[in-house]
C-alpha cells in the first residue's frame, strides 16, 4: 500500500506537486510493490525551475568559493549522519543489497566533501605577454544554469558527482532523476536545503523525460547539459543541443573487458572479477561485461570463479546477507534472457545459473551465470548486458586480445590482471578506454577523473577535472 504522495518537484525553495496533479508510482523492484507516488512534472515546471536557477545564478556565482564550500561541507556531514536511512530508501526503490547502498551513500557524500574542498581552488592564469604594453589574464567563471539528467543504477552518487562540482564552480542546477529512483534524489535535495542552499540554486523536476529534456534543450538559459545514461539518449541530447550550441558532458554506456594474463594472481582475479560483475547485479556502466582469460589458466580460473559464484545469495536487498538483488524492471530481465538465449544458440555452455531465479519474491531476479564456449559474434561480447552473466573466452596472444578488447564502439572502463609491472603499463597504454583498472575493479572515486572515450562519453566527472566541465575560461586582454 502507498501511504504517501511525495511532493517531488522543488522550484525556488518550494516543494510542490505537478501542476496537472499527475503522479507516477515508484515500485520496489524486489517485490513489485508500490513504495511511493511522486509528481509527474513536465515542460512548464522545468521552465519555471530554469527561471529560478537563472535568477539565483547571479548571487550564487558571486559568493566566494569558501561560502559555497561551507554549504557543501554541511551537506556532506548531514548525508553521512543519515547513511542508514538513506541506504534503506535507496534499496527500496533500486533493489541493490543494503551493504552496497550504504557504500553508495558514503561515496555520494564523498563527492560533496571533495568539491567542498575544491570550491575555493578554481585557479586562473596569468599569461606572459609577447607585447610589452599588454597583460593577459585567464579567468575561470561558472558556465551558468546546468541541466542535470541522471539514471537509476546509482540513484545517489550519479547525482552528487554532477551537482557537487557544478555548485562548487558557482553554477545553479535543475535536476531530473530517473523515474525508477526519484526518492534518493528528493532526499539529496532536502539535505542541500537543510545545509543552507539558497532558494533557486538547486531545483528538482520529476516526470516526463522527453518534456523535461525538451525544456532543457530549448531554453536558452540552460548553458550546459550534464547527462549520465545510455549512449542512445546521449546521442539524442547531442543532436538536439546543437540548435543552441549548448555545452555537454556525457557519461554513457560501457562494455568493459577483463583480461586475465597467465601471470595473474588467480584468486585475486577471480574475487575482483566477481565483485565487478555482480556489483549492483551487473547493472553498472563499468562492470565487467566479457572476460578474456589466458588459455593456460582458463580452466583453473573458471573453476575458482564458478565456486564463488555458486555461493552468492539472491534475495531482497533489504535482507541481511543478500549478495544479488533484482534487476530493475521487466525490460532488463528480457534483455538478460535474450543475451543468454543468443549465446546458447550460438554454442555457449552454461557452467552455472542460466535461468531466472525461482524464489518467493515477485521481482525480476536472475541467477548469476557463467558461460564458456564463447564466440565473438555473440551479443554478450558486443553489447552491454546489464545483468549477471559472465562470458569467458580463452586467448593466447597479448596483441590479439588487446585488439579484441578495443574492437567496440564503447570505451569506458577496461581491466587487466597481471603481476608484471611492465605489462601493466604497456597494456594500459594500448587499451582504448577512459579508465583502466590494473588488479583493481573499483576505479570510481571522488578524487580521480571518471569518463569514457569513443561512444562512452565526453568529459570527465570526479577530481579537479570534474569541476572544469562547469567552468568557462574567459580571456581578458589588457592594454596598459
Ligand atoms: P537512459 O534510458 O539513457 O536514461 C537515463 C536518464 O535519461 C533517465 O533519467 C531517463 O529518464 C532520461 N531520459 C531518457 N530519454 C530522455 C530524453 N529524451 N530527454 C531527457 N532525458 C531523457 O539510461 P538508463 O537505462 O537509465 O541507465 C543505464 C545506462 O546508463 C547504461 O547504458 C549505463 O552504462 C549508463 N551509465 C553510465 C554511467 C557513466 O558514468 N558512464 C553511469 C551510470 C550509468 P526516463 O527513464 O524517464 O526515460
Amino acid at each position: 500500500m502507498i501511504d504517501t504522495l511525495v511532493q517531488s518537484i522543488f522550484i525556488n525553495g518550494k516543494w510542490q506537486n505537478a501542476e496537472t496533479d499527475k503522479t507516477t508510482t515508484v515500485y520496489n523492484p524486489a517485490t513489485l510493490e508500490p513504495v511511493a507516488e511522486v509528481a509527474d512534472g513536465g515542460e512548464d515546471e522545468t521552465n519555471k525551475a530554469i527561471a529560478a536557477a537563472s535568477t539565483a545564478f547571479s548571487t550564487w556565482s558571486e559568493l566566494t568559493g569558501r561560502k559555497r564550500s561551507k554549504i557543501l561541507y554541511k551537506a556532506h556531514q548531514l548525508m553521512l549522519e543519515e547513511t542508514d536511512r538513506l541506504a534503506k530508501l535507496l534499496t527500496s526503490e533500486q533493489g541493490k543489497p543494503l551493504k552496497e547502498a550504504k557504500g553508495e551513500i558514503k561515496g555520494a557524500a564523498n563527492f560533496l566533501l571533495w568539491y567542498a574542498e575544491e570550491a575555493s581552488r578554481s585557479y586562473g592564469e596569468w599569461i606572459p605577454s609577447s607585447i610589452k604594453s599588454k597583460r593577459m589574464l585567464v579567468m575561470p567563471q561558472p558556465v551558468g544554469v546546468v541541466g542535470a539528467i541522471t539514471p537509476w543504477n546509482f540513484p545517489a552518487s550519479m547525482i552528487t558527482r554532477k551537482i557537487a562540482p557544478a555548485l562548487a564552480a558557482g553554477c545553479t542546477v535543475v535536476l531530473k532523476p530517473a523515474p525508477e529512483t526519484p526518492l534518493s534524489a528528493i532526499e539529496i535535495v532536502k539535505i542541500l536545503e537543510r545545509a543552507g542552499m539558497p532558494n533557486g540554486v538547486v531545483n528538482l523536476v520529476t516526470g516526463d523525460a522527453e518534456a523535461i529534456g525538451n525544456a532543457m534543450l530549448t531554453n536558452k538559459d540552460v548553458r550546459l547539459i550534464t547527462f549520465t545514461g545510455s549512449t542512445k539518449v546521449g546521442k539524442y541530447l547531442m543532436r538536439e543541443s546543437a540548435e543552441h550550441v549548448k555545452k555537454l558532458s556525457l557519461e554513457l554506456g560501457g562494455h568493459a573487458p577483463i583480461i586475465v594474463f597467465d601471470d595473474a594472481d588467480l584468486e585475486k582475479a577471480a574475487n575482483l572479477s566477481l565483485a565487478s560483475k555482480f556489483r549492483n547485479n551487473g547493472q553498472t556502466c563499468i562492470c565487467a561485461n566479457r572476460l578474456y582469460v589466458h588459455e593456460s589458466v582458463k580452466d583453473k580460473f573458471t573453476k575458482i570463479l564458478t565456486e564463488k559464484v555458486k555461493q552468492l545469495k539472491i534475495g531482497s536487498g533489504l535482507d541481511e546477507g543478500t549478495d544479488l538483488g533484482p534487476l530493475i524492471n521487466e525490460q532488463a530481465s528480457i534483455k538478460v534472457q535474450a543475451h543468454l538465449d543468443d549465446a546458447v544458440e550460438k554454442g555457449a555452455q552454461i557452467i552455472c545459473g542460466g535461468t531466472k531465479w525461482d524464489g518467493e519474491l515477485n521481482g525480476y531476479f536472475y541467477q548469476p551465470t557463467v558461460l564458456s564456449g564463447i564466440t565473438d559474434d555473440m551479443l554478450v561480447m558486443n553489447e552491454e548486458t546489464f545483468g549477471p552473466i559472465i562470458p569467458i573466452q580463452p586467448f593466447s596472444d597479448e596483441a590479439a586480445v588487446i585488439n579484441k578488447a578495443n574492437d567496440t564502439d564503447y570505451g569506458l572502463a577496461a581491466y587487466i590482471f597481471t603481476e608484471k609491472t611492465n605489462r601493466a603499463i604497456s597494456v594500459s597504454e594500448k587499451l582504448d578506454y577512459g579508465i583502466v583498472g590494473v588488479n583493481d575493479v573499483f576505479p570510481a572515486v571522488a578524487e580521480a577523473p571518471f569518463g569514457g572515450v569513443k561512444q562512452s562519453g565526453i568529459g570527465k566527472e570526479g577530481g579537479h577535472y570534474g569541476m572544469e566541465e562547469f567552468l568557462e575560461r574567459k580571456f581578458v586582454s589588457m592594454g596598459i
